[in-house]
């Protein structure tokens, strides 16, 4: 999707502070952190939402998991971190290719507002 910002990130057509990627998953710092870690976790392929994610996408959802944990541990967080996605508007996607969101480095407070 030559019109969506992560695509063209996974793509290296626009920049990014990459903190690692393989054939499947791209990890990067979020451009607005929101903890001293906050790591975005994203397939290469073009998934709307985790709503908008098919059954056969399981592997995919799984490889995206296992993305986070690595993200936490290269980011060195791994003692304590957050990972959430925002599916759909009103929990607040913006942008609409599914990301988790990998948050560490400060304490987190429950429930998120
Ligand atoms: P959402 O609101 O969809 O859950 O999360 C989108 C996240 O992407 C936000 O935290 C926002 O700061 C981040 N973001 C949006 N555009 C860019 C970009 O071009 N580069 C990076 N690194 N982060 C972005
Ligand atoms: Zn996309």
């Amino acid at each position: 999707m030559s019109d969506c910002p992560f695509c063209r990130i996974a793509a290296g057509e626009i920049p990014a502070r990459k903190l690692f990627e393989d054939d499947d998953v791209v990890a990067f710092h979020d451009l607005n952190p929101q903890a001293p870690v906050h790591v975005l976790v994203i397939p290469r392929r073009h998934v709307v939402s985790l709503d908008a994610a098919e059954d056969g996408d399981a592997p995919l959802l799984g490889r995206l998991l296992a993305g986070a944990r690595r993200a936490a541990r290269e980011a060195g967080v791994a003692s304590g971190y957050r990972v959430v996605t925002n599916c759909g508007a009103p929990a607040g996607q913006s942008v609409f290719h599914i990301h988790l969101h990998v948050l560490g480095g400060r304490a987190m407070s429950w429930p998120p507002g």
